[in-house]
């Protein structure tokens, strides 16, 4: 990575959603050293619009093609090349002024992206989750082969990386994981056979979209962030430790050999993790809000629930199983937590149809990119059977 006496060029995948616009607020606050160079979104022309009319990107794509002449159209006064469809997106990391690729994308569409970017030797901050859920082994071997670094985005993963400064000689004993419980910590089953989409939705401390925010309430996203701390840290099952901490003051912590512990504390704000993302190994200024213990109420902690929250579990079977299990579970999720948007089924479905989903699809022990993408298809027809 540059050392920041050259600016920074950043590409953002999916720059219209919740991590991409706080991104963009980030460049936006350092653009003495930051700049974006590529910003991308599936729907969202009229935000991709005026995001591109105000940072100057080199180009934009927007993903669904029948806007492109819309987004074209707006841009045409200015010096920024214009691309559509899944395709231009896949491609549009190869540019040879990025430096860093930020991955906000939700789901399996992550995946191709991330994969061309690191082969074409573009360091990566990694929002999208789901990218080393579904092929975390594929996704670091590639990593490793081209001498690419993955900065964690997620909350958790960046806690534990800034943990690791100074201490990557030392081997890590184990890590906890906290977890803010989501809005329905507590509830046992048959209270949450009734709970709406609506309260799914607020989350009691972190402001996400929509598909993380449902992820949380039902543990699925705690679930892969096991799988997604496993691969970026290399860890066995056994030294992941899940703690509920409803505070979200903590945002996860390391134990080393000589039973120390170091934790990453702070006010619960992803523009901390994007930035650090960002800037690594330098620490940039910030303007959110400080942290104040004597202010605070108790840091409190929990075991987390896999009975009522089965979604928990499945991730850990998932990851035991391995091969492409957890691409199916994935998959399956993606289309489970659609349809509870649409209140097409209950909060209880879409762990019951998860399960289900990862019963019927093929699995495969060894898959290869294709087999991935298969999967990925032929569970998400399964799940649909199932809603
Ligand atoms: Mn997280």
């Amino acid at each position: 990575m540059k050392d920041l006496k050259e600016k920074k060029h950043i590409a953002i995948l999916g720059s219209t959603g919740s991590i991409g616009t706080q991104a963009l607020q980030v460049i936006d606050e350092h653009s003495d050293i930051f700049c974006a160079e590529v910003l991308t979104s599936n729907n969202n022309s009229t935000l991709l619009i005026e995001q591109a009319k105000k940072f100057k990107p080199n180009a934009v794509v927007i993903v669904n093609d029948k806007k492109y002449t819309e987004v074209k159209e707006a841009l045409k006064n200015e010096d920024i090349k214009v691309f559509a469809g899944k395709k231009a997106l896949a491609q549009i990391v190869e540019n040879n002024e990025i430096d860093l690729v930020l991955t906000a994308l939700v789901g399996f569409s992550g995946l191709e992206p991330t994969i061309n970017a690191i082969k074409s030797k573009k360091h990566i901050a990694l929002a999208n989750k789901e990218t080393l859920v579904v092929a975390g082994e594929l996704v670091t071997k590639l990593a490793k082969e081209n001498a690419v670094n993955i900065y964690p985005v997620d909350s958790e993963h960046s806690a534990i990386f800034q943990c690791m400064a100074g201490e990557w000689q030392n081997p890590i004993e184990k890590i906890y994981l906290t977890a803010s419980g989501g809005p329905f910590r507590g509830m046992k089953k048959e209270q949450l056979e009734k709970v709406t989409r609506e309260k799914a939705l607020k989350h009691p401390n972190w402001n996400m979209g929509a598909k993380i925010t449902i992820d949380s309430a039902t543990l699925m996203n705690k679930g892969f962030e096991v799988i997604e701390a496993k691969w970026l840290f290399n860890l066995q099952a056994e030294q992941i430790d899940i703690l509920v901490h409803p505070q979200s003051i903590i945002h996860s912590m390391v134990q080393f050999a000589d039973g120390s512990i170091k934790a990453q504390m702070g006010m619960p704000d992803m523009k901390l993790p994007i930035q650090y993302a960002f800037s690594y190994p330098l620490r940039l200024s910030s303007t959110s809000p400080r942290f104040n213990f004597l202010n605070s109420s108790a840091f409190t902690f929990e075991k987390a629930d896999a009975e009522n929250f089965p979604n928990l579990r499945l991730a850990y079977e998932a990851m035991e199983k391995k091969g492409n299990m957890p691409c199916i579970l994935n998959a399956a999720n993606e289309i489970t937590v659609a349809a509870f948007l649409k209140n097409k089924i209950s909060f209880l479905d879409i762990a019951r149809i998860n399960e289900k989903t990862m019963q019927k699809a093929p699995f495969i022990k060894n898959p290869t990119y294709t087999n991935y993408a298969e999967t990925d298809i032929l569970s998400r027809k399964i799940a649909l059977s199932l809603l």
